[in-house]
């Protein structure tokens, strides 16, 4: 699969365009991403973003970005904030205006008002625990409230105090009257309203009764002239709610068209989970790298064309399925491949002393940017007398084919010289402190036609800047964490390895944070906001290993 590679246009895809073509909404696509500002931004609602603005952009329609703001105690302004960062670093635009859910506020309580005076709404003094108990299960139909059939201007003047603040919380509700015998617990008679005095982060106090989700969503998609209302499965039982409260009030009728929510392996994505691991202190913060969210893939280096392919390859269905981490990854690595320059760095530094090279020589070999890419030029390296090299790169005792540094092996040094290893130097305790070794003048950058198994990297000893790299692995070990009700026992107690006393070329002085490298032989790597000059942090984004490009080669045959 590729980028360009042509797809059969998923089944939302295919309603739109027939839509479009029959005259259904006079040419118009309108989408919208309606996130509740509770928390950040996740892989799964990349999936969704990518879908309703993708669609608005292919249709030459729009896209609109509105906070779902109608829960006050769970949501502030920190989450609103860092939504509409991620998206536009996502690469999607939502034009001038930002809707709010709460702007709609005083049309939702007209249209209630409407409802009640067509005597399909009601004030209830039921308790949230009581109406649970009359609503009945998906065996028994449910009972009325005893206060289903209140005359209208008892409701009307019930509810206008209920919004005047003279009850407390919990203590009435406004109630659609649909039927408490439906298959459908939705449809049997849903809170609209409930009495929640509490600040809001737009409306401060001005409202003390907030409007349900299902009322709220649709008459915002209506208000907007939404053509395509896009939501998960989960939505499907509420469709005939979001029908019934827009054909009650007669106006302007959105479709909604639900599909299939992501779910990705080795992580939950959910926010109320993703909050957990934050405020439990399980990772450092919303930001954390090993975070599905959008902002810990930023911070890890995730390029957002990599995220955006990966939705693509994902698809748009109506089965549930889990996606693989491995092709998100593939994506990231397939991106990073063509894109991010080549360095050497040494994570666990073993020093190599080429005792035959002058002391106090340096010279200036040529390095391959990026053999993927010849524009981007080649740089100059240092090599000196003392290098260092990867610990994994040597061993005294070498198993068969092990085609590095050993005892009397030859190995090429990258850009530079064939080297022998004449000896180690052990401390007291045994220990290896320093490899020895004699190079080839006449190997100088492949310049001799003698040939080597093993090519290994390194730094020059004197020229090397300090850096700390940290290492992620996935943040939970079984593949599906949710499936237990205990999913924290899945943690995965090594998510991050800190390497403390790594070594990387010259060339990244002051790479400011989000540059993103490969570290030839070892991985993708991208510089953490926790970098100064003087302390270079990276993250590893993405080892080289691909296992999803092997399954994707087998498969092809
Ligand atoms: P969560 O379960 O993480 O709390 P949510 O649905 O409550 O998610 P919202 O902020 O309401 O979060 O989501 C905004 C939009 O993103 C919705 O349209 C929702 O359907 C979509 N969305 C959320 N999670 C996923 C997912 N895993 N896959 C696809 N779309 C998603
Ligand atoms: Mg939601």
């Amino acid at each position: 699969m590729s980028n360009t590679e042509f797809r059969a246009p998923d089944f939302i895809r295919t309603i739109v365009a027939e839509e479009t073509a029959s005259g259904k909404w006079g040419g118009r696509v309108v989408t919208r991403f309606p996130p509740e500002p509770n928390g950040y931004l996740h892989i799964g609602h990349a999936k969704s973003i990518c879908l309703n603005f993708g669609l608005a952009a292919e249709f030459g329609g729009k896209c609109n970005l509105r906070f779902d703001d109608t829960n006050p105690t769970k949501e502030e302004i920190e989450y609103v904030e860092a939504i509409k960062a991620d998206i536009r670093w996502l690469g999607f635009d939502w034009g001038e205006t930002t809707f709010y859910a709460s702007d709609y506020f005083e049309r939702l309580y007209q249209w209630a008002i409407q409802l009640i005076q067509a005597g399909k709404a009601y004030v209830d003094d039921l308790s949230a625990d009581e109406i649970r108990e009359y609503r009945g299960t998906l065996m028994e139909p449910g009972r009325d409230s005893p206060h289903r059939n209140r005359a209208v201007a008892d409701n009307l003047d019930l509810f206008a105090r209920m919004r005047a603040g003279e009850f407390a919380d919990g203590t009435r509700t406004l109630r659609a009257k649909i039927d408490m015998a439906s298959p459908n617990l939705n449809l049997r008679d849903p809170v609209m309203y409930r009495i929640r005095k509490a600040s809001h982060h737009r409306t401060g106090d001005q409202w003390c009764i907030y409007p349900m989700y299902d009322l709220a969503h649709g008459q915002s998609d209506s208000i907007e002239k939404v053509t395509h209302s896009l939501c998960t499965m989960e939505y499907e039982d509420h469709r005939p709610l979001y029908d019934w409260f827009l054909d009650a009030l007669g106006i302007y009728h959105p479709r909604q068209i639900e599909f299939a929510r992501l779910n990705l392996s080795h992580t939950v994505v959910s926010k109320r989970k993703l909050l957990q691991l934050v405020t439990e202190g399980i990772v450092a913060g919303w930001d954390d790298p090993r975070m599905p969210t959008l902002s810990g893939m930023r911070r890890r280096g995730y390029p957002p064309e990599a995220i955006r392919d990966f939705a693509e390859r994902v698809g748009v269905g109506k089965t549930q399925n889990l996606i693989e981490l491995a092709l998100l990854e593939h994506c990231v690595r397939e991106d990073l491949n063509r894109r991010a320059p080549r360095v050497m760095a040494v994570l666990r530094p073993l020093k190599v002393v080429i005792e035959n090279y002058p002391e106090g020589t340096v010279e200036e070999l040529d390095a391959v940017n990026n053999p993927e890419d010849a524009a981007m030029g080649t740089r100059k390296v240092q090599f000196s007398r003392e290098l260092w090299i990867d610990q994994d790169d040597f061993r005294e005792d070498p198993p068969k084919k092990y085609f590095r540094l050993s005892p009397g092996a030859e190995v090429r040094l990258r850009y530079a010289y064939i080297v022998k290893c004449t000896g180690v130097v052990h401390n007291d305790r045994g220990e290896v402190v320093d490899v020895r070794c004699t190079y080839d003048p006449a190997t100088r950058c492949g310049s001799a036609d003698r040939k080597v198994k093993g090519t290994i990297h390194w730094v020059s000893a004197r020229h090397a800047l300090p850096a700390e790299v940290r290492l992620y692995d996935t943040l939970f070990l079984s593949p599906k964490p949710d499936e237990d009700e205990n999913w924290k026992a899945h943690v995965n107690p090594n998510s991050l390895e800190r390497l403390a006393t790594c070594c990387v070329e010259p060339a990244l002085a002051g790479a400011a944070p989000g540059t993103r490298y490969q570290f030839e032989r070892t991985g993708y790597f991208c510089v953490d906001p926790d970098s100064s000059p003087g302390h270079l942090v990276f993250n590893r984004t993405v080892s080289l290993r691909d296992t999803w490009g092997k399954i994707e080669k087998a498969e092809q045959g």
